[in-house]
């Protein structure tokens, strides 16, 4: 059987586009060195259990318990880190920003109570996230609106959550540009989001 080795995503625009919120130092360091690295450590611990191949990163994570303990907590990080960056890349944009339309307008709206609303909570979860991890805005098993964080790269969707954004919160993502200032990282962030992305998220889930 042919194995499907897990890859790295291609940035879909240059590294230096983001800046001034997202430095071309940051971009290279996070995309070609730390997503580089979750994918090996998630393709070498999958050979000693080489059946789960077939699964997709995300199938992974949404059933844990079905992974031998023996690689389950590799498969976790590492997995998680490679569906979280994945995520990551796609909904930020050279020139994006703004605010969100249709259907999850609103439901972030009737969820928040306006959209300046639904920011402030977000970044504040993100500052308050002890240590590495993960601020998200999920789809609850309702079909409502959350926000939530994890830690290191554990993602929603171990939970029976639909995530529909995320931001980084490790220091690798802002450390070079904010230093100690996560809250300023957190809401210059909002300027590189691509809503157009995340309304595609949110409605196919
Ligand atoms: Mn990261």
């Amino acid at each position: 059987m042919e194995k499907k080795l897990h890859t790295l995503p291609e940035l879909p625009y240059a590294y230096d586009t983001l800046e001034p919120v997202i430095s071309k130092e940051i971009m290279e360091l996070h995309h070609d060195k730390h997503h580089a690295a979750y994918i090996k450590n998630l393709n070498d611990a999958l050979e000693k259990h080489t059946e789960l191949f077939e699964k997709t990163a995300e199938e992974l994570l949404m059933d844990l318990n079905a992974i031998p303990e023996d690689i389950r907590m590799v498969i976790k990080n590492n997995g998680g880190g490679h569906v979280n960056h994945s995520m990551f890349w796609e909904i930020m944009a050279p020139n994006a920003g703004g605010e969100p339309s249709g259907a999850l307008a609103e439901e972030i709206k009737k969820t928040f109570s306006s959209f300046e609303d639904f920011k402030t909570k977000f970044n504040d979860a993100g500052a308050k996230r002890f240590g590495s991890g993960w601020v998200w805005l999920v789809k609850n098993k309702n079909g409502g609106l959350e926000i939530m964080t994890t830690a290191n790269q554990d993602n929603p969707m171990s939970e029976g959550l639909t995530p529909i954004l995320g931001n980084d919160v490790w220091e690798h993502a802002y450390y070079l540009q904010y230093k100690n200032v996560r809250a300023d990282y957190l809401k210059a962030w909002w300027n590189v989001v691509n809503w157009q992305a995340i309304e595609k998220r949110f409605n196919k889930n």
